[in-house]
């Protein structure tokens, strides 16, 4: 399966980039490089890849216009891999539309298990589109009924929980930030939301986790937002 994966990799530090292509290739994937940001969106358009690792801090473009020029046309996984290390930077990447984060210096397994949670989502992807339920481990939800189990029994959601679990669901995978979440829940992005979330979360959390303290299917980034990890 890895070998039909092709993951373009957006690197301008020459280290980075080789030990990213050797780690990759060792694993079987195909790769393909861009030293700046013209090169990437060149290789998008030509070389379809699958998943892309971009580097936010490029010589010719910010990183961030990538991920929103990308969007335009595609919903790959785009994985930003930055040496910046605050949150505000990789907020900005994930409300531009990248799914994951990566902070430099990373390990190999690290960079592994990212790339491992959207070729999840690529498949996940391809799913969603046809079906009208949606499975994860023990959850399911069903679109057409408005209605979510988990093991087997139906929840008692209140309509906000609800629509959280569903937007979750849909970008499973994906880490969404408090903005993106409290926007498409109420609307808006005040900071009275981003704690009204909060609570929101703990208690749909309570209803679909069997140990809070240790969550399988929500996670948090601290300060950054949620994500619905693939079972
Ligand atoms: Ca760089």
């Amino acid at each position: 399966m890895n070998s039909k994966i092709k993951i373009l990799i957006v690197e301008d530090d020459p280290q980075i980039r080789k030990l990213m292509v050797t780690s990759l290739t060792a694993q079987k994937y195909d790769c393909i490089t861009a030293v700046n940001g013209e090169e990437a969106l060149l290789s998008v358009t030509s070389q379809n890849p699958d998943i892309c690792l971009l580097d936010l801090g490029l010589p010719d473009m910010d990183g961030v216009e990538i991920i929103k020029t990308i969007r335009g046309w595609s919903n790959m996984p785009i994985i930003v891999v930055s040496a910046r290390c605050e949150d505000t930077d990789k907020i900005g990447a994930l409300d531009a539309g990248a799914d994951d984060y990566l902070t430099k210096p990373f390990s190999v397994e690290e960079l592994m298990a990212r790339i491992r949670v959207a070729i999840r989502r690529l498949s996940a992807y391809a799913q969603s589109e046809t079906e009208s339920v949606f499975t994860n481990g023990n959850l399911t939800i069903d679109y057409a009924a408005g209605c979510a189990f988990f093991a087997g029994n139906e929840l008692s959601l209140t309509p906000i929980e609800y629509k959280l679990l569903c937007l979750l669901a849909q970008n499973v995978g994906k880490v969404l930030t408090h903005t993106f979440i409290t926007d498409k829940i109420w609307g808006n992005s005040l900071d009275s939301d981003v704690a009204s979330l909060r609570v929101f979360m703990a208690s749909l959390r309570k209803k679909i986790e069997v140990d809070t303290a240790h969550p399988k299917y929500i996670q948090t980034h601290v300060g950054i937002g949620y994500r619905m990890i693939r079972q």
